[in-house]
């Protein structure tokens, strides 16, 4: 990706595949990692450096712009001009989103769109991923209950446990199954199922808090941060029409835009994206990696974001990412995939 920066491959390639802009992806923004086997660290990047890439993208005359405009510009047929828009977006609504990321967004006056899953809020569900982490960091053996077991006392040994670990929580069990299963690992290690209040989500006091900032939109992640994709049809619609209730309820404002937990096309499809227009919401975006073209109108309920996460956490990655150099890499040459 450097290379593709001082080679002068990502200006021309902006030009190609930099299309109208792109909308960045987000999950935790704090001065330290909160990672104890280094496995999540994706998921967090700095202050700073949330900060030096917004200077970077204003200096380069980036306009940036709410979901609600972005959606209107892309159903209204925008064309690609001289100036590029940037839409943020944070998944989950981690506690540090309030206390850390949006000062650099008032600083900078760039809107930004929150994804919450209430069931995360209200304890309902947990992050799952965060809980095996700690509990395989602070445990010599790991068993799942009535299968698979591995020894956990060096940190390699550590690494490959967690990630059989989320191999079967995401793969073999369903996603009711994972909470029930999580808290026997937790009860007989000792612990409690849960991560510490601050690494946490934002409450609904907090999420009130943010969202009465007018640079923030709260927008839907299902209740409980399920894989849509592995749900029967019925829960599906439920997952995501209770989500945009509740919030609605909590907060008095209706979400408009959607994100699909997880986002893979393994976590959404098809399915997922006509029920998402059907329910009424104006976007939903994937994690699926690419910039936002023209061609988007048609696949409104399944955009393309770029990740600026904390395994790449230098402005020429970012920078990279964002002209559009890696899109047609990640999607084997092409500029668009639908759904
Ligand atoms: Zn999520």
């Amino acid at each position: 990706m450097r290379l593709a920066w001082h080679t002068g491959f990502a200006s021309h390639a902006r030009a190609r595949y930099g299309g109208l802009g792109c909308i960045v992806m987000l999950h935790r923004v704090r001065p330290d990692c909160v990672s104890p086997l280094g496995v999540t660290r994706s998921l967090s990047i700095t202050p700073d450096f949330l900060d030096t890439v917004l200077s970077s993208l204003k200096e380069e005359g980036t306009e940036f712009i709410a979901m609600d405009e972005m959606s209107e510009r892309l159903s209204q047929g925008a064309r690609p001009g001289a100036g590029r828009f940037v839409a943020v977006t944070l998944d989950d609504g981690y506690g540090d989103n309030l206390h850390h990321a949006q000062p650099v967004f008032q600083k900078h006056n760039v809107p930004f769109t929150i994804y919450a899953a209430p069931g995360l809020v209200e304890g309902a569900a947990v992050l799952w991923w965060e809980v095996v982490e700690q509990l395989v960091a602070r445990s010599e053996h790991v068993r799942i209950p009535g299968g698979p077991e591995w020894r956990c006392r060096t940190m390699l040994q550590k690494r490959t446990a967690f990630h059989a670990l989320m191999r079967h929580f995401s793969y073999v069990l369903s996603e009711v199954e994972q909470l029930p299963v999580l808290r026997q690992m937790c009860a007989e290690a000792g612990m409690i199922c849960g991560v510490a209040a601050e690494r946490d989500v934002m409450s609904w006091r907090e999420l009130k808090q943010i969202a009465g900032d007018p640079l923030c939109t709260i927008g839907a992640h299902t209740v409980h941060h399920y894989n849509l994709r592995k749900l029967p049809p019925e829960l599906v619609s439920i997952e995501m029409e209770q989500s945009a209730d509740m919030i609605e309820d909590r907060l008095g404002k209706r979400p408009r835009h959607f994100a699909y937990p997880y986002g893979s096309v393994k976590a959404a499809g098809r399915r997922e994206a006509r029920l998402a227009a059907e329910l009424g919401f104006v976007s939903a975006v994937t994690t699926r990696h690419g910039t936002i073209h023209p061609e988007h109108r048609a696949s409104m309920f399944s955009l393309p974001r770029i990740s600026i996460n904390g395994r790449f956490q230098k402005l020429v990655y970012a920078q990279t990412m964002m002209s559009g150099a890696t899109t047609p890499m990640a999607n084997a040459g092409r500029r668009v995939i639908q759904a």
